[in-house]
Parts: C-alpha cells; structure tokens; sequence
C-alpha cells in the first residue's frame, strides 16, 4: 500500500507517544503566565499581508523571502502568520482591549509559518509561545516581562541559559546610531551582500543581523548603539538592570543584539542555549513602544516576547529534562461471555462517570488477549469477569505492577471499594497525586 500523499518538508507530526512532551510545555507556560496576570489571546491563524509588511517591517528577510501568501478573489492578499506579535496586537486594538484598563497583559501558543529552509530546529510551521504587555511604559514591566520569561525557562527545567540584554533607544537615539553605522559600513559597500546594500540606504541597523559570514565579519568593529543612547534611554535601562538584579536574575549586557526594526525601542533582551548547537535563541523579545500605532491604534507604549517551542523541546530533551507522566489506564475489565460482556459496560460508564480511566475490549479478543492488551497499554487493576463472577456478585481485582489480587464487590460498593485501593496505590507511587493530596489536607486543617 503507497501513501497517497506525505508529510510536507519543513512540517512535524506530534504522535501521541510523544505528544506529553508538548503538553509539558504548554501546562507550564500556561500556568506561569497565569501567575503573571497575562490572560490567554486567540487569534486566526492568516491576516491580511499588509498587517506583517508594516509591523515585521518590508526590509526584513520575513517579509522579503519567508512568507506563504495567497490572493483569495478580487487583490487582496492574506498571508499565513509568520509570528504571533502582529496579529495579537491587530486584535488587540480591534477589539477594544485597551480602553478595559491599562496594563493588558495577553500571552498565546501558536503555530506560525515560513519558508525557509527546513533544518533541525527550524521548520517551515513551527509554534511560539508568546506575551505582549501594553500600556506600560516603566522599566518595571520590561523586567516583569523578563522574569515571565525567566520562570517558564527555569520551571521546565532547562539549564545553561543565558540571558542577553541590551538598549536600542528610541527613535532619537537610533537616529544618531544610524549615521554612524551608514559612516562605517559605507567605505565596505561594495564587499556587502546584495541584500545588505540595499539595507545599507534603507534600514543599516539591519546590516547587523545578517546571516552571511561575510558580512559578520564586516560588522564586527561596528559602533555600538550603546555608546548613543540619550539620556532617558540610559536611565530606563539602567533600572531594569537594577530591578533583574533585585529578582535575582543573571544578565549579561551584549550592545551587538539590535532587532533593526523601526519599531523596537529601548530593552531588547535575548535568551540562548549552548546546547542545541548554532540554532541557539530559545527565546527573544523587546519593547516596541511604535508598533501599537504603526498599526493603527493611539499610541502606547508596548513589549514582549515569544519562545520556539521546537527549540524549547529540543533543549529539554538534549539535558534530559523531565516531562509530566502520561496517565495511563486505571482499570482495565476483561470479560468473558455475552453476559459478562454487557455487566462490563455497565460498570465501565459507571466508573467513568466518577472520573476513573477505564477500559474494556472493543474488538472482541479472547481472554488471554484481553490481559496481553491490559498489560500493553499499562492498566494500573484488570478484573476479570465471567459468569462465575456474576453469579456470587464479586471478582478479583488485581494489581498488575504487584499481581496481588483481592476481592472486590461488584454491587453498589464496587466504586468505593476500588477508590479506596486507588487511593492506596498513588499515594505510595505518584508523587504528584500524593502533594496533591496533602496541599488540600493542609488546606482543610487551617479553615
Ligand atoms: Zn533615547
Ligand atoms: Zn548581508
């Protein structure tokens, strides 16, 4: 049998005997950016192609190289996102989100698209895990925003990350740097790629991304944007250092991180892991104190972040980080006869209702098959059920890491008798359920 059509290249399938690895993540992210006070944000997964040619910015290989568009009839065109930032912000002001308060805080997990070439850790559709906090415009919520970041990192468990930051400026201090790098890099224009000449008139604070080694090399006694920040801007970014350091959070201060886009200003902060060779950011983010009006909206200050979540997995993975336990069946019942087989249903919905994971055949194996099965999929308790059992209304329930078996009713005391073994054997062999359960004995014991 051929497959009639395969996985596109640069795209992933998440199996489910791996999808626990994503479900880590995104439970992790989620509760810590609850803790945060950020607020979850869903957005379609295409926007209008102008959206991104104005807030990722026309000089940027995004936009210039990476992005899937499709004209629908009559000439607009729409175009697959490729990053969270522009169409949360979009809705954000479409929705009216900021006349509810200020700050908004709003975070999102998402798929985003580019056509790039696909290598380990960069794939064509790949998902971010993002915040943006609006309306802020104190060096407070830069740091708040970074120790959002900090925590989701540490609480996964990833080690040897190293957080980057850095100033950009705004726009009066950017004018200035702009000159100096269009003084220094001018006398090389000839050596530069095509791309980058052409950001030489347009957009030099580019130049200082580019991918070629050639280039790099140009770039690497550049001015540092650093050394032009105004007065205001060194201020502000004096007091997030001050505040990351009061948080016990380590940063080193790398002037060379410049996100060139019109929009950026001030803190620009990067984290990056050694582990996952050259493809190194795991997450990066800034304030954009012009983006919120470049796209329409009144004019408010703004900043976040977004983190590959590719990357993240294979981070964790390459340290050997832990990931929550898939559940795994409570109880599985084997029957046997026609009899047996409908008692079966009637106690597997019964436990069901009250919240346990049960299973029973459903492609009409033989008994033996059945324990094979229970086995394979990692049942915790089998009963077994036959005529015998219903005639004196009682069955073995055995535990299948141990094989102890014991009596267990199957009348109205069938729910209790098993919840009351259940219990016993998390308590003694899942750590999570046993903090659980302790956190809310606690709890009763103050009230
Ligand atoms: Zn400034
Ligand atoms: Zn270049």
């Amino acid at each position: 049998m051929a497959l009639l059509a395969k996985r596109p290249n640069g795209t992933q399938d998440v199996v489910p005997n791996e999808v626990y690895k994503w479900q880590t993540v995104e439970s992790v992210v989620r509760d810590t950016a609850q803790q945060f006070g950020f607020r979850e944000i869903r957005i379609p997964t295409f926007e209008e192609t102008g959206l991104f040619v104005r807030s990722v910015g026309d000089t940027t290989d995004v936009v210039q190289k990476e992005m899937y568009t499709v004209s629908s009839s009559g000439d607009k065109t729409f175009t697959l996102r490729p990053e969270g930032t522009a169409g949360t912000i979009r809705a954000v002001i479409e929705n009216g989100i900021l006349n509810d308060g200020l700050p908004q805080k709003v975070y999102y997990t998402l798929s985003c698209f580019r056509h790039e070439k696909a290598q380990k850790g960069r794939l064509r559709e790949f998902h971010q895990f993002g915040c943006e906090l609006l309306g802020a415009a104190s060096p407070s919520a830069d740091a708040d925003v970074i120790a959002l970041a900090d925590s989701v990192l540490k609480r996964l468990g990833l080690r040897n990350i190293v957080l980057n930051i850095n100033s950009i400026g705004c726009p009066e201090c950017r004018a200035k740097y702009r000159e100096a790098l269009k003084a220094y890099f001018e006398p090389h224009r000839s050596e530069l790629c095509a791309t980058c000449q052409d950001r030489l008139d347009k957009n030099p604070m580019r130049l200082l991304d580019c991918k070629s080694e050639e280039d790099q090399a140009i770039a690497k006694d550049a001015p540092l944007i650093t050394d032009y920040l105004c007065e205001d801007c060194a201020a502000h970014f004096e007091t997030v250092k001050k505040q990351l350091g009061i948080m016990g959070i380590d940063f080193t201060v790398n002037p060379k991180i410049v996100r060139g886009l019109d929009y950026y200003t001030r803190t620009v902060f990067e984290f990056i892991s050694n582990d996952i060779g050259a493809q190194g950011t795991v997450c990066g983010g800034g304030r954009y104190d012009g983006l919120v009006e470049t796209l329409g909206g009144k004019p408010t200050p703004a900043l976040g972040f977004a983190m590959g979540l590719e990357r993240i997995l294979l981070t964790m993975e390459a340290q050997g980080c832990e990931f929550m336990e898939e559940k795994t069946c409570d109880l599985y019942i084997a029957a046997m006869g026609e009899a047996a087989a409908e008692k079966t249903v009637e106690i597997v919905t019964r436990m069901r209702d009250e919240g346990f994971f049960v299973e029973y055949d459903l492609v009409g194996r033989g008994l033996k098959a059945q324990m094979k099965y229970a086995d394979k999929i990692k049942a915790k308790y089998v009963i077994v059920l036959g005529d015998s059992e219903l005639e004196s209304g009682s069955a073995k329930l055995k535990n299948m890491a141990t094989g102890e078996q014991t009596d267990i009713s199957l009348g109205e005391e069938l729910l209790d008798d098993f919840g009351a073994q259940y219990y016993e054997l998390m308590m003694s062999t899942d750590d999570d359920f046993r903090s659980f359960v302790e956190a809310f004995a606690d709890n009763g014991d103050d009230k």
